[in-house]
């Protein structure tokens, strides 16, 4: 099988309320491969809140498009290789590393529908029901636009939210979540997500308010380049501490690891080079103990908890327009049920292009 065309768009995707009242877009860097033997692969990459998507299509066209046109798909260790030395100066963090993920996303699409499995299984399963936890919660959010986020999430059986602690002072956040926790009730877990907001200080002062609402986790406390604030501000709370949407590698997340610094792992399928790596750094994480709870998209994400034994949750949040994709996996009961459908399984709606292409 040879690859013979890889055809690229950007969507511009307008979110649902509530998220539309911090967000009113996302993007979605869309590539889809092309074979010789009529199998295509679907890939993406979703760039939250749009920033930077443009440069993503552009690196993804110029540099690792040319490298796959011609070679076996089927060939994804390889060809993940080759993406990733295709430039010795440009490190796949960041913008570099969301374009290899779709990629490869689109790559392990082929390998899947070529062995006629669902890629869970292809990788050796361990749960085709995945928990998923409602997520959202942001910074301009009412109290009241919270709460009732977070119910609709609890009225899908969600046993798990997660919210935004983002206001400078930390006894306003706190009283957010005693809000959120007040109305959820004992049934269901919550954790908060600082996306990087704060110092060491900042964090141990907040992190004190919150130890009485008994938090599955502490999300990305600090800087995620700042590994050794990392290691302190684990050390010195008493929530577990999750991180990994803004790390890109294994060498990255080793440093985590080492450190002590994480007791739950997130890698994004869509930033951190793909399934490929990202089942790596699953494995990794095994070997230390540490749970794997992907950041993001959980209609592809479903395949990498699903064959993890150290696989969590996947974060549920509600981004896409119901007319984006064939069909989305729906969360019932709590938990999302893996498609039986080859490959991942995930379709753009005919109509999709022609609707969101900005580019
Ligand atoms: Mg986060």
């Amino acid at each position: 099988m040879k690859i013979t065309a890889i055809d690229t768009c950007l969507l511009s995707v307008p979110t649902p309320k509530p998220m539309a009242l911090q967000y009113p877009q996302h993007k979605l860097v869309v590539a889809e491969i092309v074979t010789d033997e009529g199998l295509r692969g679907l890939g993406y990459s979703l760039v939250f809140n749009g920033g930077g998507a443009e440069a993503v299509l552009t690196y993804l066209d110029t540099r690792l498009k040319p490298a796959l046109i011609g070679e076996d798909p089927l060939f994804v260790e390889r060809l993940w290789e080759k993406m990733f030395r295709v430039d010795m100066g440009i490190k796949k963090q960041g913008i570099a590393a969301y374009a290899l993920s779709a990629l490869d996303i689109g790559l392990w699409d082929i390998a899947g529908k070529a062995a006629k499995l669902p890629l869970y299984k292809l990788w050796g399963a361990v749960s085709e029901r995945i928990g998923a936890y409602g997520s959202g919660g942001w910074a301009k959010y009412s109290v009241d636009e919270l709460v009732a986020e977070a119910e609709k999430y609890a009225a899908l059986g969600c046993k798990y939210y997660k919210m935004k602690i983002h206001h400078p002072d930390p006894a306003v956040n706190a009283s957010r979540v005693a809000a959120v926790k007040k109305a959820l009730g004992s049934g269901v877990r919550m954790m908060v997500d600082v996306n990087q907001g704060r110092d060491v200080i900042g964090n141990q002062q907040q992190a004190r308010l919150l130890e009485e609402f008994d938090l599955v986790w502490y999300e990305e406390p600090v800087l995620a380049d700042d590994y050794d604030s990392y290691a302190e501000v684990s050390r010195s709370i008493r929530i577990p501490i999750a991180a990994g949407e803004n790390h890109y590698t294994r060498w990255e997340f080793k440093q985590l690891f080492d450190r002590k610094a994480v007791q739950y792992a997130m890698p994004d399928v869509c930033r951190a080079n793909g399934f490929s790596e990202t089942l790596r750094i699953g494995k990794l994480a095994a070997a230390n103990g540490v749970a794997l709870t992907p950041h993001l998209i959980h209609e592809v994400a479903i395949h990498v908890v699903g064959a993890l034994s150290n696989g969590f949750l996947v974060e549920f949040m509600d981004w896409a327009p119901p007319d984006l994709f064939v069909e989305l996996p729906e969360c019932k009961d709590g938990a999302i049920r893996i498609p039986d459908r080859p490959g991942h399984g995930m379709a753009l709606a005919p109509k999709a292009i022609d609707k969101y292409r900005s580019r």
